[in-house]
This record gives C-alpha cells, structure tokens and sequence, in this order.
C-alpha cells in the first residue's frame, strides 16, 4: 500500500446491519482533518482481505451473515497475518465475537473463529439490549464509553485478552448471567474490541483518535471544540441515570 494510512473494512455487506459503517467514516474524516492521507477499501465477499492494511474495521451483524465472514476470515489468513504483524484491528459485536476462538449461534451450533482474541461466545439470556455506559482502562486516557447494545451472544474472555472497560450501565460483554460479568470489550495489543454501536466511533470521538494514533504511529492534534466534551458528559450522565433502559421486561 502507499503512504497513505489504509483503513480496511471488512466484508460489511456481510456484518453491517448495526450502522458501524459509520465507523470508518469517522475514522477516515478526523484523520483526513488533521492532513493524513487515506485509502479505504471495502472488502466484498468475494474479495480476499489484505495483509497490508494500518486499520481493519469489523463491524456488527446477524447470526448468518457473522458465520459467512468467520469462514472468509478463516481460510484467507490475512486478517490474522495483519494482526501478527502489529496492524490495528477494530471490531463491533459480531465482529468482536468472529475474532473469537469461536461463537455460538441461534439453535446452538458452535462455529468456529479467526482466534484473533482469546475469547469464546455462548448465547445468553435474555438478549442485551439498550444503552450502555462503561470506563475504560485508566491507562489508555479515554473519557467514559457510550453506545448501545443488541446481541443474543455473550463473549467470555481468556487471559490472553483484558476487558477494554467495565461496565457502568448495560450488560457489554455478557457472559456469567442476565446482567453479565461487568466487562464490556476487550483489548489484546493492537486489536480492540466492543460491544457498541452508535456507531461507538461517532459517539466516542476519543476512541477513534486513540485507533488513529495506534494506526499511525504518531499522536494526533485535538480537533473538537470543547462542547463535544460537554455533549458527550451530558449523553453519559443521562445514560447513568437508567431514563434510555427498555422497561423491564
Ligand atoms: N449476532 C450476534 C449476537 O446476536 C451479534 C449481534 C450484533 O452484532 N449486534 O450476539
């Protein structure tokens, strides 16, 4: 690839039924901004993922379409390959789960994953809906998470992966009972996972910027205007304060 920072986004006709395309537009717009150079390439079915990308972008889906791309990623190997190799990975709830040693589907089947990250998914009950707030690790200096949640899958984490956050409101990761173990996401070097949609990117602008400075090695100029913090706090304090849960059921 050239110069120019390589956002690479996988198969979305097969897991982009959440809106997490909208990640990659947030990711190639604030680095554009800042006069870094960007090629995006959409991954279709039918095309083999690259070695070279700086940035994957994996996002959300439903069941058959996450077992169609779990088996692309598998056979291609590049995905793998590219992780090996220190490229950023970023993957949203399916994606999350297809990066996993493997996922269990609706009926029960168990599929096997790329084993990206040490994780396994099981289904859960009842099935995580709605709003989340969560904090990240301290060290990696990000503000608290927004985004919500919709996924019938619950990913327990091996101890060659970390929960990126631990969950303030909402279930994230899921596993261990209805109201989950407390972690939501997960972090392994460069490949970080989540539970959330929004697109996550577009309400955690912080978030982006740190896959930025990881895909391009250097740190980045701040771009947004004190009222997106302000915003933002808003968003997460109304979060906190359980009026976005569904009613119990
Ligand atoms: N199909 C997966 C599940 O239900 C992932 C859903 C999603 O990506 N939102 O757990």
């Amino acid at each position: 690839m050239s110069d120019a920072l390589g956002i690479v986004h996988v198969f979305p006709s097969l897991m982009g039924t959440y809106g997490d395309g909208g990640n990659v537009a947030v990711l190639a717009n604030r680095a554009r901004r800042r006069g870094i150079a960007v090629t995006t390439t959409t991954i279709g079915p039918d095309d083999r993922i690259p070695r070279q990308g700086d940035l994957y972008v994996v996002g959300g889906g439903e069941d058959h379409g996450q077992i169609a791309a779990a088996r692309r990623i598998r056979e291609q190997g590049s995905l793998n390959h590219a992780a090996d190799a220190g490229a950023t990975v970023f993957a949203v709830c399916a994606g999350l789960q297809v990066l996993g040693v493997d996922f269990e589907v609706e009926g029960g089947a168990i599929e096997p994953g790329a084993c990206i990250l040490d994780l396994t998914t099981r289904r859960r009950e009842p099935r995580a809906v709605g709003e989340v707030l969560a904090d990240p690790l301290p060290r990696l200096g990000l503000p608290p998470l927004t985004g919500y949640e919709n996924h019938g899958g619950g990913s327990l984490l091996g101890p060659g992966a970390e929960p990126l956050a631990q969950v303030r409101a909402g279930i994230g990761n899921g596993s261990g009972g209805a109201h989950g173990d407390g972690t939501e996401g997960v972090l392994a070097g460069r490949v970080l996972g989540t539970y959330l949609h929004g697109p996550v990117l577009a309400r955690n602008p912080e978030l982006a910027d740190l896959l930025l400075t990881w895909a391009t090695g250097h740190d980045l100029q701040p771009l947004d205007a004190p009222f997106v913090a302000e915003l933002r706090a808003e968003r997460a304090a109304y979060v906190a304060s359980g009026k976005l849960s569904p009613p119990a059921a």
